[in-house]
């Protein structure tokens, strides 16, 4: 787990926003983050329409700008797929890869979610790859093979160099969009998990950061953020509300 003690948030907005919206939440984020320390990292994941705004509103923050998927393909006649090397075009950083809505709502599944990392690693993005089982597995207690085998999967295509580079971010389906967050031993629990195979794999992915999502809020935050191993969170719905996004940033600090 990461020795450095930085914390990463990361929003995604999912497919919400238009330009009036946006501009406001961007800029009230901008404003609202000028003076803290650069230890805390933050991030925004906007839909693809809306990265040149980004871009211009948020380049001279401290604030850095990513999408929410990227074609498994680089280049070619894939009608509606977006590029890795166009998102990167517009500043992005980092690109979640496999959040759960695509792999439920687009079928994506494992190899899918591999390709798009490689693709993302290629053009210098930073992969955030979203892991995390359903509530059945979870009852069948299949919680730990399930979110094990995706980052595996992963993790087997990818040299110790390019692991190094990702973020993990471990959101239990259950507990994304309902309001109800993993419990913070559920929580813990699965982050040792997830740190123990990237170690598994090689010393130097002790530092690749694993962060929490699923329901995070302002009164949550704090507690979530504090368990070991958790090094930040990657939040849905409480990101569209500049206050609760500066609550929660301010959490993690
Ligand atoms: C997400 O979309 O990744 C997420 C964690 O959503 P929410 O915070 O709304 O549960």
């Amino acid at each position: 787990m990461s020795e450095l003690n930085t914390k990463l948030v990361i929003g995604n907005w999912k497919m919400h926003g238009c330009l009036a919206r946006n501009a406001v939440l961007l800029n009230t984020l901008a404003h609202g983050t000028q003076q803290w320390s650069e230890a805390l990292r933050i991030a925004v994941c906007v839909p693809f329409p809306y990265l040149a705004q980004t871009q211009e509103l948020l380049h001279n923050s401290r604030i850095a700008w990513g999408v929410q998927d990227v074609s498994a393909h680089t280049e070619g006649a894939y009608t509606g797929e977006v590029s890795a090397a166009m998102a990167a075009e517009f500043g992005a950083t980092f690109a979640l890869v496999g959040h759960s809505e695509r792999r439920a709502y687009h079928q994506e599944n494992d190899p899918a979610v591999a390709a798009k990392t490689h693709r993302a690693l290629e053009v210098g993005l930073t992969p955030v790859v979203c892991v995390g089982e359903t509530r059945a597995e979870r009852d069948a207690g299949r919680a730990e093979q399930t979110v094990s085998q995706q980052l595996q999967v992963v993790l087997d295509t990818l040299s110790v160099e390019q692991a190094m580079r990702l973020v993990i971010a471990y959101e239990p389906v259950w507990a994304i969009g309902t309001g109800r967050n993993a419990q913070a031993h559920e929580v813990r629990a699965m982050h040792a998990v997830l740190h123990r195979l990237l170690t598994a794999a090689d010393d130097r992915l002790a530092h690749v950061p694993v962060l929490y999502g699923g329901s995070v809020k302002p009164d949550n935050a704090r507690e979530l953020f504090a368990e070991p191993g958790v090094e930040g969170g990657l939040i849905g719905g409480a990101s569209l509300k500049a206050e609760d996004f500066l609550d929660i940033c301010a959490a993690a600090d």
